[in-house]
């Protein structure tokens, strides 16, 4: 160890050589492999007062060089404050883990540092992207003439799939477009559309039935727009709401779109991992007819934040929407028919997002993604099952998908009081939500390194402070 901080301090000018490279790797994948061996067993939150004071970690910068071991120790401190979203008993809002091998290829990606914006610099590295988003599109039986990019999450690709369908559908009319979704729909799709150049007026919230949107009010309120002048051009559904997990009838969506000749935008942010899976494709049946499609690999296919995608049914009509161009680029060719991605998006220069999906899809396998999803579905079944056998909580919906909602019975003072210790053991973390004016909790064992052990444990913990909470209520009263 001696030795490495004598490799490393002589690396220190800002291109180390090999030796130091080396010392360096050490001191970092050495945190790794102890990290990816902890999470297995790692709380779901840390108490604040345990970390470095954040005043300290405010401090600029110093002038002279720092001691790498040190500096390191002061990352892993502050990554262990507050909560802890890759260990198994994170259950709260969308739980993805974070695979190791996708995390170690994003690494080699960035020292690599090659420019993936457009084929011609990197026809490679762009193939191996556009074969996983081409794979993509197939597993949504998405035809050909479709392309995918990746984004830094679902809010950046719905942004995208917004101006494409706004661009296709309206040209430059945008001011009469009207769009609609439900009170389930993420809010991503309204700030989508604010930022799109539509007023929130042109945002229709179309009733529910059973928390999914109702085609038939849909067709109402589009007719009556059309009737007033407006011009209807997007009906979004959703595969996988956010709060419940909840499946819009997408079927009956995709004829309504195609019927009134609006786009179809499906957002699978959530849902869309589950697509793998023979369970989830039933579910989420006629996502294929979608003109756009959204998922967080960040989400259900268990990556780090930051990997989103947006698969598109006409490439045409995503690249006109982005088009760009200048006499700085005037050398780039196109190459076959591989993508330009910096022409597809909202981003030119981009990190090469593809590898952290390649990697782990290619190494692992996708029968291992398949079989981890599955489990999640099992999971979450068997979780809505035992949540539901206890007399002190009600448990109102089965899930479409992982997400489980549950409250206390006797309403909403006692089901805050249930987050409250739930939480404060830091075992578990947990997060709540309001449907139909009802206080849920939600639990949502998504990800990979949430398995039954685990989920077995959260569950007692649950129902132990759920008895708990009951039994101080009656001592407060005495
Ligand atoms: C998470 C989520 C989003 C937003 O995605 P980000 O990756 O957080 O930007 C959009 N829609 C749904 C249904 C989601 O669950």
């Amino acid at each position: 160890m001696r030795e490495d901080s004598e490799l490393i301090a002589r690396g220190l000018p800002l291109e180390p050589d090999r030796p130091a490279v080396e010392a360096m790797g050490r001191a970092v994948l050495g945190r790794v492999a102890a990290y990816a061996e902890s999470a297995a067993h790692a709380p779901a939150s840390h108490p604040a007062e345990k970390g470095p004071a954040l005043d300290d970690l405010l401090r600029p910068p110093p002038e002279g060089p720092g001691d790498l071991d040190a500096l390191l120790d002061v990352f892993d401190g502050a990554a262990r404050q507050g909560v802890d979203t890759s260990s198994p008993g994170y259950l709260a809002y969308f739980p993805a883990g974070g695979l190791v091998s996708s995390a170690l290829g994003e690494l080699l990606a960035q020292i690599y540092n090659r420019f993936t914006g457009v084929a011609d610099l990197a026809p490679a590295l762009v193939a191996m992207e556009h074969g996983v988003l081409r794979w993509l599109c197939e597993e949504f039986a998405l035809p050909p003439g479709s392309v995918g990019i990746t984004t830094t999450g679902g809010s950046m690709a719905t942004l995208s799939a917004l101006v494409a369908a706004r661009h296709d559908r309206l040209g430059d009319a945008i001011a009469s477009g009207t769009l609609y979704a439900t009170e389930h729909t993420h809010f991503c799709v309204e700030r989508a559309a604010r930022i799109a150049g539509l007023p929130d007026s042109r945002l229709r919230i179309v009733p529910t039935s059973g928390l999914r949107m109702d085609p038939s009010a849909a067709r109402d309120m589009i007719r009556a727009d059309r009737a007033r002048g407006l011009r209807p051009f997007l009906l979004v559904g959703t595969a996988g709401s956010t709060s419940t997990g909840t499946i819009d009838p997408l079927p009956e969506l995709a004829a309504l779109a195609r019927a009134e000749d609006l786009w179809f935008h499906v957002d699978a942010a959530y849902g869309g991992g589950f697509q793998l899976t023979r369970r989830g494709r039933a579910r989420m049946a006629g996502i294929e007819h979608a003109d756009s499609i959204v998922l967080d690999p960040h989400k259900s296919l268990f990556l780090q934040y930051g990997t989103g995608v947006l698969l598109v049914r006409n490439a045409g009509a995503l690249a006109r929407a982005h088009r760009g161009g200048g006499h700085y680029v005037q050398d780039v060719r196109a190459v076959g028919d591989l993508p330009d991605y910096g022409y597809l998006g909202a981003e030119l220069t981009r990190d090469f997002r593809g590898l952290r999906l390649w990697l782990p899809l290619h190494l692992h396998g996708v029968a291992a993604f398949r079989a981890a999803l599955d489990e999640k579905l099992d999971l979450a079944r068997h979780a809505h099952a035992d949540l539901a056998d206890d007399p002190l909580l009600d448990v109102p919906w089965e899930p479409d998908l992982t997400v489980v909602t549950f409250r206390m019975r006797g309403g909403e003072e006692p089901t805050l009081r249930l987050l409250e210790r739930v939480n404060a053991t830091g075992r578990i973390f947990v997060s709540s939500t309001r449907v139909e004016d009802r206080l849920l909790l939600r639990i949502n064992p998504t990800s990979h390194r949430t398995r039954a052990d685990h989920l077995q444990r959260a569950l007692a913990l649950i129902h132990e402070q759920a008895r708990k909470s009951v039994s101080t209520t009656l001592d407060d009263h005495r």
